[in-house]
């Protein structure tokens, strides 16, 4: 080998390194340049390496020197779309997912129902959507019983089932009330006596005056007093039949021991007041408040309770709402 030719060898290298280096720092700035438009920049990245590559290895009559060149070349940019290849794939499986999660949501929209104190509304599996109350509720319908925030409600704007019995109740017969609840109301109800006869040792206490009624006897008791006070005044006080919370097996009027009228007087008795101002903490609502007729449809009841459950009745009782406001919906006959 002639030293002239080991000097160019040097020389070709040094200018091979001086390419690699231009082609880095070309590959750099191209992708400093802002943003890359999707497949397009693949191509125009390709032609930026190959398009100064030339000019270089032109420049060299060495042999040795294109072979390397064009080899670095190819490297670099085998790698080059092979990282943008990468990256466009990653950003096309972003994109894919987003769509369909964001898709899946479009589809079902899930109502966010507002949570109150330790009480959480639920959404009742197998029902159908009906819509959302004024606060937020989800308004279900399953089985023909409809569910505000997970509560089933019974008043004049949703009714029951006429041939609705709540389960473990008798087959209804037309004059027949039964002084008991549902087994979770039942035990709220049973907790609440002890409770009520440990803080008043010396009250009377209370009982079930009239707990389930069925869809039979609820309308033999309307037809009664619609007969004897005319329907319209009838509306302000019983139910009629099918709309009666009686018939959920969730809600009893709650009389003094010894006293069989109800009376709103109650609400001065030792045990009107207790049940007021307590019946929350076993998950009761003193359903028909003072003052809420226009809300609930009904006149001010203090011997009407229902049992929602101890984290609801909670808020309820602090909201200092009736049910129908407190959930945001109606109680209104569809047509008077
Ligand atoms: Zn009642």
């Amino acid at each position: 080998m002639s030293k002239t030719k080991d000097a160019l060898i040097i020389i070709a290298a040094v200018l091979l390194a001086l390419a690699v280096l231009l082609l880095v720092v070309i590959v750099v700035m191209d992708r400093m340049k802002g943003p890359n438009p999707g497949g397009d920049t693949g191509r125009a990245d390709t032609t930026a390496f190959t398009e100064p590559l030339p000019e270089t290895s032109l420049s060299q009559e060495t042999e040795p020197a294109p072979e390397s060149s064009t080899s670095v070349d190819v490297t670099t940019a085998e790698l080059t779309t092979e990282e943008l290849t990468t990256a466009e794939i990653t950003t096309a499986e972003i994109t894919t997912e987003e769509l369909t999660t964001a898709g899946e949501t479009t589809a079902e929209p899930s109502v966010t129902q507002p949570v109150v104190g330790d009480w959480v509304p639920v959404k009742i599996e197998g029902a159908t959507d009906l819509g959302v109350s004024s606060k937020g509720y989800l308004i279900q319908q399953k089985d023909g019983l409809y569910y505000v925030g997970g509560i089933l409600i019974a008043n004049k704007s949703y009714p029951l089932p006429s041939d609705y019995i709540p389960e473990g109740f008798p087959v209804p017969m037309v004059d027949q009330v039964i002084s008991k609840f549902l087994p979770d109301a039942q035990a709220g109800y049973d907790e609440m006596k002890v409770a009520f006869k440990a803080e008043n040792p010396t009250a009377a206490g209370f009982k079930i005056q009239s707990g389930y009624r069925s869809y039979l006897t609820q309308t033999r008791l309307y037809n009664n007093y619609a007969a004897a006070n005319g329907k319209a005044a009838a509306d302000t006080f019983s139910a009629r039949p099918g709309h009666s919370e009686h018939q959920t097996g969730l809600a009893a009027d709650i009389n003094v021991v010894g006293t069989w009228t109800l009376l709103e007087s109650i609400k001065n008795t030792t045990e009107g007041k207790w049940l007021a101002a307590n019946s929350w903490r076993f998950g009761f609502i003193l359903r028909y408040p003072e003052g809420k007729s226009d809300k609930t449809g009904y006149i001010y009841e203090p011997w009407h309770f229902r049992y929602i459950g101890k984290e609801a009745a909670k808020a309820v009782y602090e909201s200092g709402l009736c049910l129908e406001e407190f959930l945001g919906i109606d109680s209104v006959y569809p047509e008077s």
